[in-house]
């Protein structure tokens, strides 16, 4: 599975972060970013529960 992020959608919330620390990073103005686009097995459940809490539907599987 492949996670990214929408900038033109994320409002920096930081849930995905709160969620998945291991997949998710926040940049300087608190928004966030993918630093392991290629998710590890171990690591999709929480990166599924981190898609569905990020109030703007800014993370994308696929
Ligand atoms: S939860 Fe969504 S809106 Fe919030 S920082 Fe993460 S991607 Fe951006």
């Amino acid at each position: 599975m492949k996670v990214t992020v929408d900038a033109n959608r994320c409002e920096g919330h930081a849930r995905c972060w709160e969620i998945c620390p291991e997949v998710f990073s926040l940049d300087e103005t608190g928004h966030g970013f993918v630093e392991v686009p290629e998710v590890p097995s171990h690591l999709v459940a929480h990166v599924q529960i981190a898609e569905q809490n990020c109030p703007e539907r800014a993370i994308i599987l696929s």
